[in-house]
């Protein structure tokens, strides 16, 4: 198969590659592209609305939907809408699906990769996040902007690239997946059984372009058995979140409240402390609270473990101490990246033993099993650290062509000429490709008005024309990335 695409693409590269390149960007190219947006600017925001329609949460598998109903359904419209642009689709296990252009046995494409599945909504949304609303030049409903409204941007980019007959160097796919906020058992299937893409970009992040993902290490850290003075210490939702709320169970003498830390004595002797914090995500840490790390300090400062206690509240406090990780000793930094971040999400007790967990993000100087050896010698004695997952960082180098084609595409769309890339401490779908990105389309830097939400959030908003701005951009990123040498 390999032999065969290669010299079919030498063959292909004779005949595109010329004086008059159906890749250039001219003026006729960007009034053609103009026109298709504009022209198709009702269309996108109907398909969207059909998209948000679907309450496509993870829910439980079935037959012929391994990831719930309503996650199936999404995937259905999603090929609905490919199919009425006229594009011919894939449905990969009822897993995730595809639309495509060019050739249709080569996996070597380039491809986009978006999903349809959404986080769920809480109760306090106003109106029904289910049914999407039109106000102001802004769309409002649960999946808007992650991440039915950028899957309906990346069909309507491949309806662009067939409309016009761009000639194909390279297959384009447009991935749809349906798993990604839990477990992106999607694009596992996808990549256990095709080959990835030549390049692949996600317009699931920011603009202008993230080429670096932080490694992102998970582990626990449990105690021995401990019976002593803390009956219990319980904070937190999850791993990767800096928990607001935490509360222990105590046996002192006297104690009294502090800033952060409210005790009350619920018997003699026995204390119920709550600590309030402030949340946020693990991989920005900055400007939060760690609930668990005040009544870990609390706990320290009132001498109120045990001797047996002691060394595991100390352990505790050095991961407390600093989001940097450098009471641990594992901060760092390359330069790349922003530096390491380390924070104890989660805490739980169980028959006398306490399960912290840690989330650590971090760069290329660093790997899983340096961070697992030097925990180790820090818990010396005291816990065992317990590693649940690790994934090494993602990088692209900023002069890797495809990434500039992207970046060129924003440049020009946007004006903005001094744009460049970034990187993050959070992971995306682009992290599991050998060649990609996450592209857009969130402006962090444009503020919106007070009706409107951020992802995951009530009211989650996208404002309309960045989408059509977005929409252009991905249409000449396409376009370029047709011109390169894979
Ligand atoms: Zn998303």
């Amino acid at each position: 198969m390999k032999e065969y695409y290669e010299k079919r693409r030498s063959k292909k590269n004779m005949r595109d590659i010329s004086s008059t390149s159906p890749y250039v960007i001219d003026d006729e190219r960007l009034k053609d592209i103009d026109r298709f947006v504009e022209e198709n600017r009702d269309a996108i925001v109907r398909d969207i609305a059909r998209l948000v329609s679907i309450p496509s949460i993870e829910g439980e598998p079935e037959p012929g939907a391994p990831f719930g109903k309503a996650p199936r359904q999404a995937l259905q419209c999603g090929m609905d809408i490919a199919n009425e642009l006229g594009l011919a689709t894939v449905n990969c296990e009822d897993k995730i699906a595809y639309a495509w252009l060019g050739d249709a046995d080569i996996d070597r494409c380039i491809a986009t990769i978006t999903h349809l599945d959404v986080v769920p909504v809480g109760d306090d949304w106003p109106a029904d996040p289910f049914v999407m609303r039109e106000e102001d030049g802004y769309l409002l409903g649960r999946g808007v902007m992650d991440d039915k409204g950028p899957s309906v941007l990346c069909l309507y980019a491949l309806k662009y690239l067939k409309d016009t007959k761009l000639p194909l160097r390279y297959p384009v796919r447009a991935l749809l997946g349906s798993n990604e906020e839990t477990n992106m058992h999607d694009l596992d299937h996808y990549l256990d059984t095709h080959t990835p893409p030549l390049f692949c970009f996600s317009p699931d992040a920011d603009f202008p372009l993230i080429n670096g993902e932080k490694g992102i290490y998970h582990a626990l850290l449990v105690s021995q058995h401990l019976t002593g003075n803390i009956l219990d210490l319980t904070g937190g939702l999850a791993a990767n979140a800096i928990p607001a709320k935490a509360s222990a169970l105590v046996r002192a003498a006297s104690l009294e409240s502090c800033d952060g830390v409210t005790a009350v004595q619920k018997e003699p002797g026995l204390w119920q402390l709550s600590a309030a914090g402030i949340s946020g995500h693990a991989s920005m840490p900055e400007g939060t609270v760690n609930a668990i790390g005040l009544l870990v300090d609390y706990i320290l400062k009132n001498n109120i473990p045990s001797e047996k206690e002691l060394p595991y509240f100390r352990f505790l406090a050095k991961l407390h101490a600093a989001s940097d990780g450098s009471g641990l000793g594992i901060d760092s930094c390359d330069g790349r990246f922003a530096p390491l971040t380390a924070v104890g999400g989660k805490i739980t007790t169980e028959n006398g033993i306490f399960t912290q967990t840690i989330d650590v993000r971090y760069g290329t100087d660093t790997s899983g099993e340096k961070l697992t050896a030097r925990l180790r010698e820090e818990a010396a004695g005291c816990a065992e650290v317990v590693v649940a997952n690790d994934s090494a960082p993602f990088y692209m180098p900023l002069d890797n062509p495809a990434i500039a084609a992207c970046l060129e595409s924003y440049r020009q769309v946007t004006g903005e000429h001094d744009a460049q890339a970034m990187t993050i401490g959070g992971g995306t779908y682009s992290r599991h490709f050998p060649n990609a990105a996450a592209f857009g389309p969130e402006h962090p830097e444009r503020s919106y008005p007070a009706f409107c939400g951020p992802i995951h959030g009530v009211n989650e908003a996208a404002r309309l024309s960045d989408f059509l701005e977005a929409l252009k951009i991905y249409i000449q990123a396409h376009i370029r990335l047709q011109a390169l040498e894979f």
